[in-house]
Order: structure tokens, then sequence, then C-alpha cells
């Protein structure tokens, strides 16, 4: 039988992840079957009724995306490391009458730099901008990459800081707001974690952050140049990118975590990148 998986999300209707999941099922030659379902917002607890309801018709697993990864997350009997720290999910797997929840937001953000993008992290200087779910979920993966240093800046200081608080010790952390910048040279690598480019808006960061011979990575894609790439080929940096690569990785992980093989991405990703320019 065809087994049944889902994308849950609202509004759903821009996903690309029924495209991404059907071509890796096509490439492994999967019998499952990938679609996309509009999650009611209201009332509270219709979310996690969806979500049981494709489980109890025997869907195998569910990917989850705005606004409901922290619900998912709360509804599940059992979770990872990744999914506790993020205190978010962004898939889910149904076995044995439970939910496992799992978020590889990070470890797909990861995978895009070091592999996708030839840039290891190990020994760098890596600022993130913004404190929110992305963020979260990307801290334990990025620690796991032994970067130098590792500065999360966001407008709302206390934010960063409990998460430094949280995970501080698993590696050489640090929070501050975008005012504390200045004064601390440049970056061998600069991600734009904060959701201002859904907006056309530019994080408060000094250009002064940027190194000519680093990267920009925004984790948004598909809207060409953000404020936020502009602002760092303006400082001299050639390497930017985008966040289309970091979409089809989490996409594999999840891909994996399901089916026990992990497809190929490099197609998938040319087949869905929008050009910068
Ligand atoms: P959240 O809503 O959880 O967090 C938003 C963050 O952005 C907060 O830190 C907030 O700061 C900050 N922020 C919002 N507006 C501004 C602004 N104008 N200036 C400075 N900071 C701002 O969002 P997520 O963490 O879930 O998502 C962040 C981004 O990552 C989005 O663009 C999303 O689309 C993208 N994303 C991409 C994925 C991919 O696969 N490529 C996967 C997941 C997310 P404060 O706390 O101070 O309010």
């Amino acid at each position: 039988m065809t087994d049944q998986y889902a994308v849950i999300g609202s509004p759903i209707g821009h996903t690309k992840s029924p495209l991404i999941h059907g071509l890796f099922a096509q490439e492994t030659q999967q019998d499952m079957s990938y679609t996309a379902i509009e999650g009611p917002v209201e009332p509270q607890d219709a979310f996690a009724g969806a979500v049981r309801a494709f489980g109890a018709a025997g869907g195998k697993g569910m990917n989850v995306t705005a606004p409901f990864k922290l619900k998912a997350f709360a509804m599940a009997d059992a979770c990872s490391e990744r999914a506790e720290l993020a205190g978010a999910a962004n898939a889910l797997r149904f076995e044995n009458g439970q939910i496992v929840a799992e978020n590889f937001d990070g470890l797909g953000l990861v995978r895009d730099i070091e592999v996708n993008l030839g840039l290891p992290m190990a020994g760098k200087r890596v600022l993130m901008l913004g404190a929110g779910g992305a963020v979260r979920g990307a801290l334990l993966p990025f620690l796991a990459a032994r970067p130098a240093e590792l500065v999360i800046a966001n407008r709302d200081v206390a934010k960063g800081q409990a998460l430094v608080a949280q995970v501080g010790g698993r590696g050489p952390l640090l929070a501050c707001g975008y005012g504390d910048l200045e004064a601390m040279g440049r970056f061998d690598l600069v991600v734009n974690a904060t959701s201002a480019s859904l907006t056309g808006d530019l994080p408060p960061v000094p250009p002064g952050v940027f190194s000519p011979e680093g990267t920009a990575y925004e984790l948004a894609y598909g809207k060409r140049l953000t404020p936020f790439l502009r602002l760092a080929r303006n400082a001299g940096v050639r390497g930017v990118a985008d966040g289309v690569g970091m979409l089809v990785e989490q996409a594999a992980e999840a891909f994996a975590w399901w089916r026990g093989m992990r497809p190929q991405t490099r197609s998938v990703i040319d087949r869905l990148t929008v050009p910068l320019d």
C-alpha cells in the first residue's frame, strides 16, 4: 500500500514540500504519496485533531510549517534533543500509536553551508541574526560544527541571553544586541535568521560585520537579493546565498528519517533556485 505523508501549515498554498518529496520518492523509487494540508488555526485544539486524524488514517509522517511548529512539538509523545531545544517540530513520525517530533531546520542549514557551499564552520567566527524558532533549531547543529565563536544578535536581547543560558555550556556561544556589533569586528559567516526579509526589512546590522572573503546567508528564499544580501554585497562580500538549499536539505533529512535512505539533493536545489540577481 502507498505510504501517506503530508505537510501541514497555514497558509499552505506556497509550499514546495510536495514537489521536493515527490522528486525524492521518484529518485529513490519509494511507494509514497505526499500532499499539502491547510491546517486549522482556530479553535486552539483543531490543529492537534487534524494531525491525529492523519495518523489514525494510516499516515506515516508529516512536515509542519508556520504557524504550527510549536503546537506540533507540544502535542508529541516523544522528541529529539534538537526539537526539545527549539521547542518546535518541523517533522513528525507516527509509530506504534505515538507521535515522535524532530526538528531538521538547523541540520539542513548546516549541511547547506558546509556541504553544498563548501564552507566548513570549524574555527570560524559566525554571527547569527535573530533568536526565534529558526535560531533555536540551529544552535545545536551549529555548535556541533565547532565554530571559534557563535554570536547571536537580536532586537530583544533577553531572548538571545535565554538561549545562551540554555546551551552556552555546549560551546563558545554569546548573545548581544545590534548596537554591540560595531565593536565585535568581522565575521566569516553572517546568517540572517530573522524574519525581516519577509516584509522587505533589514535588521539593523552594521556593514562592518561582513568580511569580503566571508559569506552572507539569508534564510528566506526565492526573494532574490533581499535588503540583507544587498547590504552584504555593498560591503564587498562575494559569497551570498539564500535558504533554498536549507529547505531542500531539511526535507532530505526528514525523508531519510521516514524512509531509511537519503535522497540526493543537488538537482532538486538547482530546480528550485531563483537566481539572486
Ligand atoms: P520567528 O518568528 O520565530 O522569529 C523571528 C525573528 O526575527 C525574531 O528574532 C525577531 O526579533 C526577528 N525580527 C523580525 N523582524 C525583524 C526586523 N525588522 N529587524 C530585526 N529583527 C527582526 O521566525 P523563524 O525563526 O521561524 O523564521 C525566521 C526566518 O527563517 C523567516 O524568514 C523564515 O521564512 C526563515 N526560515 C527558512 C527556512 C528554510 O528552510 N529556508 C526554514 C525555517 C525558517 P525579536 O525577537 O527581537 O522580535
